[in-house]
């Protein structure tokens, strides 16, 4: 089935029930209004001309629209490509380039950066265009049409005057424009389209975090991430019943597929806190929208925990939930299910490029498996574990994780090589991740490849050893990352974020150490830091990590 056909179903089955809470926008939608605003956007796509296949960028932060621009491209088989609001000029040209967008819908005006600024740069012919007519674009020869979002509360056009902020907006097709009420001829056309796709239809291109380097443009397909949100709603038992808070990215396929999808394919509600991740919007969300479900990377449950407001927010209906995107501490999955009452959260192990889940904790795994685990592979998923000559290992052996089936990208846009790299002729996915299965099936992830330290020959996990380190009551986050050394060929370096008002030092965390974990693991060096390098997902870049500390310990 496509995106569109079960969307059709849902709204019809759910009309009177919530979709979606974007309280920063007033907006409350039903199903049913949620399915006639895909339906009038339908329209207004068709009238810029767009047609299956073509692609349409997004580069915004979280708001309601994005979720409109999700469904209604997936519904006329154009290819929504996802773009991180963090994006700037060279990343901005580098994606829509890459993927020849035909169109971009994006905003002048958002309180979180300077687009204005940026598209004035990147699109100088806007000024002085006639919206009405295709754009010609210089930098972006495919790039036709750029949408104006509606303005976002408290927004404002960053890094040019009002003047020019008009002439930009004048130059770019509002986003209203397009929501007006689809014409009889229009609702034929659309389902017109709509007869013509099938599920092999590519609906998304996904770019990675770039975690381990610059972002990879992974095309997805109906069929792919339309059957991952299900299982992902099925393994947190969510129902019509549920209310989903979503302060994850919606760019990223943990906001839009376990996010957006998972909560659609099962009629329950979708809220969004704020544009970004806000802790105190998160918190008054969950509150006052009764959610019974959060999602979050584990930066982001550790900023809700260690808030100083936190206890002022009573979340008895808390239910479920994924934490995932990097390695969950065990200790924070106790304090979320402690705290928070999230007895049911559910750890998500997956990849951009396999839509993204394979591993999951099924609500009803036994709390030691769930803390400590990424749950067991996915319904209609192949696991393998394979050794450095490609050798397939044995249960318990640690190794490269490959996945296969429904899920896997149909491969990486116009990039044959890097898909050879990381599909094989047999269709396995070489995922990067060191990982080992136990007798049972529970998964657990080691660490990323390029991530393993090797100290004097010995291969060490960082991950081991920051889990090690969370335990210490004065230490908030903590990033084990490998250093040149000369005598060792690498040598460990813990770095520290404390908790607000704690006090540590090198030889302190060295003490720690000392008895409890193999004397070759206790890190060489030590370094207290105020923040990690994010990506917006609010991942932890180690590689930035390690270039800083190279430089340094030069
Ligand atoms: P890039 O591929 O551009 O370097 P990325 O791999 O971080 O970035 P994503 O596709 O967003 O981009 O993230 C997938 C990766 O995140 C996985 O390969 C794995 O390393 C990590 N990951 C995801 N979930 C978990 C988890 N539950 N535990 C540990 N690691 C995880
Ligand atoms: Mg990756």
């Amino acid at each position: 089935r496509t995106l569109g056909a079960l969307l059709a179903e849902v709204c019809q089955r759910h009309a009177g029930r919530e979709a979606l809470v974007v309280s920063f926008q007033q907006v409350r939608w039903t199903y049913a209004e949620l399915g006639r605003r895909v339906q009038d956007l339908c329209a207004g796509l068709l009238r810029l001309g767009l047609q299956t296949g073509d692609r349409v960028g997004i580069w915004s932060p979280n708001c309601a629209e994005w979720l409109l621009a999700q469904l209604a491209t997936a519904r006329l088989g154009l290819v929504l490509v996802n773009i991180n609001p963090a994006y700037r000029r060279d990343e901005l040209i580098y994606a829509l380039d890459k993927v020849g967008c035909a169109a971009l819908i994006t905003a002048v005006q958002f309180k979180t950066s300077a687009y204005a600024q940026m598209l004035h740069d990147l699109i100088p012919e806007l000024v002085g265009h006639d919206a009405r007519r295709p754009l010609h674009c210089a930098a972006l020869p495919a790039l036709r049409h750029i949408v104006a979002l509606p303005l976002l509360p408290g927004g404002h056009a960053g890094g040019v005057d009002a003047a020019q902020a008009q002439a930009l907006t004048r130059g770019m097709v509002a986003f209203e424009s397009l929501c007006q009420p689809a014409s009889a001829a229009e609702v034929q056309a659309i389902a017109a389209c709509e007869a013509r796709l099938d599920r092999h239809q590519p609906i998304n291109i996904q770019f990675t975090s770039g975690t381990t380097g610059r972002p990879k443009g992974a095309t997805l397909t109906h069929r792919n991430i339309l059957n991952n949100g299900y299982f992902v709603g099925e393994a947190m038992r969510l129902t019509p019943e549920d209310r989903l808070c979503v302060p994850v990215p919606l760019y990223h396929c943990f906001g839009m597929v376990l996010g957006n999808l998972a909560a659609l394919t099962h009629g329950a509600a979708l809220v969004y806190p704020a544009p970004g991740f806000e802790p105190l919007a998160t918190l008054q969300a969950v509150q006052d929208e009764r959610c019974t479900g959060l999602h979050g990377v584990p930066t982001m449950f550790i900023a809700l925990l260690d808030h100083p407001r936190f206890a002022d927010f009573a979340t008895p209906q808390l239910r479920t939930g994924i934490m995932a995107g990097s390695p969950c501490p065990i200790e924070v999955m106790r304090q979320v299910i402690a705290r928070m009452n999230l007895r049911d959260i559910t750890i998500a192990y997956g990849m951009t490029e396999t839509s993204p889940v394979s591993f999951q904790s099924q609500t009803d795994d036994p709390l030691e498996r769930r803390v400590s685990t990424v749950g067991r592979i996915h319904p209609h998923c192949e696991v393998k574990i394979t050794g450095p000559e490609g050798e397939t290992l044995p249960r318990g052996a640690t190794g490269e994780l490959c996945t296969r089936g429904y899920s896997v990208m149909q491969g990486y846009w116009d990039d044959d090589p890097q898909t050879r790299q990381a599909i094989d002729e047999d269709g396995w996915m070489h995922t990067g991740d060191l990982a080992q299965i136990d007798a049972a099936g529970y998964g657990q992830i080691v660490g990323r490849i390029k991530d393993m330290v090797i100290r004097g020959g010995e291969n060490l996990y960082p991950r081991e050893i920051e889990e090690f380190l969370y335990r210490h009551p004065a230490i908030q986050d903590v990033q084990v990352v490998g250093v040149p050394d000369a005598r060792m060929g690498e040598e460990l370096c813990a770095c520290i974020i404390l908790k607000p008002g704690q006090a540590l030092d090198a030889a302190g965390v060295r003490a720690f150490c000392q008895g409890q974990i193999a004397h070759h693991k206790i890190p060489r060096h030590v370094r207290f830091m105020s923040e990690f390098p994010l990506t917006v997902t609010g991942k932890i870049q180690k590689f930035r990590l390690r270039e800083a500390l190279q430089a340094e310990l030069k």
